[in-house]
């Protein structure tokens, strides 16, 4: 039995990234994937994902500049245009302290930014429905990752630097074994000196069977697609991606994108499915949700919901905290945990590929991860 460097679990974007990157320092390096890449029982498939630098909390806006920089590596790499230069705006009807962090963060940063009044918004985007209580905060260098596409450019990188990617291969089991780990896969062994778990709403099966018990909350969301009646206002260039919290007291975060070719895409976060096994197959899209979609979008688009084309699936994996996990097994530090979803992962996953590579070959990195360690989040207030 070969032994390799690394073993990766699940071909998901940040499965994807890790292999790349590590492929990329010429590590030997296997992923495996249980089903096709580019799968819809996952986090990572679909048209697009919001690529924003506005965050509350430093750690996401600086991480956001330094992601920016890895998915420019990659695409000269693979001499390929990802990420589409949109904006992105968010809007509230009151003065929100979410915002305020934001633009404080953005400012930190050196970010551009705008922070726009009633009037401003209702000139400069005029399919918004604006209240005079309405205030936005603009990112002209926000943008959409295709990420399907994002996905498999990963894996074509991966591969071209030597990585092995093999997929309808399931990791049934994960034995420490002196400093390494012999992995059992659909009936064969492996042995690796070390292991990545990036199995998205997968992993508490695998953290389970490590004898690791960690708080994740699966849940399935939906997205639906429509066709709107102003064809040009919602194309990109007149539409950023918009983020609109409403009056920020519960209500559920509405996310449009511009019309990309398939209709203007609409998702409501906060109204996801609790998915108690992620191995029951995802129940169909609920149409139920797709009105509730299709109302709040005509409330923040009159006339962008005039036709419901489709709707898609996909999970998102919570930590207690929203934050990401990213660690050691806390016994067995070669394998290390990467959770980063939370439902806002996906823009910085080549650089979470650069974070996973070194922890993986040097067991540290020059990124400040604390807030990701497994044992900060334990005792976050959210849990006690
Ligand atoms: C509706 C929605 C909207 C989102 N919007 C945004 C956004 O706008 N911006 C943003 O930055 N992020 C966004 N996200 C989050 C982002 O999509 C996720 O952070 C990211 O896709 C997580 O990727 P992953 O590789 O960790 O998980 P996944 O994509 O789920 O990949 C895990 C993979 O592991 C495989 N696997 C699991 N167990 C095993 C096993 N035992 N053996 C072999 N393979 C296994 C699975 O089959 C799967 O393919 C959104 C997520 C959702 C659901």
């Amino acid at each position: 039995m070969r032994m390799l460097e690394v073993l990766i679990v699940g071909g998901g974007v940040m499965g994807a990234a890790t292999a790349y990157a590590l492929a990329r320092r010429g590590r030997r390096v296997l992923l495996l994937e249980q089903f096709a890449l580019g799968h819809a029982r996952g986090s990572s498939h679909g048209l697009s994902r919001l690529f924003r630098y506005a965050y509350p909390q430093a750690i996401y806006t600086q991480l956001a500049v330094a992601a920016r920089q890895a998915w420019a590596a990659l695409e000269a790499d693979a001499c390929q245009r990802l990420l589409i230069n949109t904006g992105a705006l968010d809007i509230a009807q009151t003065d929100l302290p979410y915002l305020k962090a934001c633009a404080a963060q953005l400012a930190a940063a050196g970010v551009p930014f705008e922070q726009l009044s009633a009037d401003e918004l209702r000139s400069r985007f005029p399919a918004l429905a604006v209240t005079d209580q309405t205030i936005g905060l603009y990112q002209p260098d926000a943008g959409i990752l295709p990420a399907s596409r994002c996905v498999a450019t990963l894996i074509e990188q991966a591969r071209r630097y030597g990585a092995v990617v093999a997929t309808g291969v399931r990791v049934d089991r994960l034995l420490p074994d002196g400093t390494g780990v012999r992995v059992d896969a659909a009936g064969a062994t492996y042995r690796a000196q070390r292991v990545v778990i990036t199995a998205g709403s997968y992993t508490p099966v695998l953290l389970r069977q490590l004898g690791l018990s960690f708080p994740l909350l699966i849940t399935r969301e939906q997205s639906a697609f429509f066709l709107p009646h102003h064809r040009v206002l919602s194309k990109i260039g007149y539409l950023p991606v918009v983020r609109d919290h409403g009056h920020g007291d519960g209500e559920s975060l509405l996310v449009c994108y511009p019309d990309m070719g398939e209709g203007v895409k609409a998702e409501l976060f906060g109204t996801g499915v609790v998915v108690r096994d992620p191995y029951v197959l995802p129940p169909l899209p609920d149409p139920v949700e797709s009105e509730r979609i299709a109302r709040r979008l005509e409330a923040t688009l009159p006339g962008f919901a005039a036709r419901l084309l489709r709707a898609e699936t996909c999970r998102m994996t919570h930590t207690p905290t929203g934050d990401f996990l990213i660690d050691h097994h806390p016994e067995y530090r070669q394998i290390l945990l990467a959770v980063p979803c939370s439902g806002h992962g996906f823009k910085f996953a080549p650089l979470i590929g650069e974070i996973l590579a070194d922890l993986a070959m040097q067991g540290t990195t020059k990124y400040d991860i604390t807030t990701f360690r497994i044992d900060r989040l334990r005792m976050s207030p959210a849990l006690t």
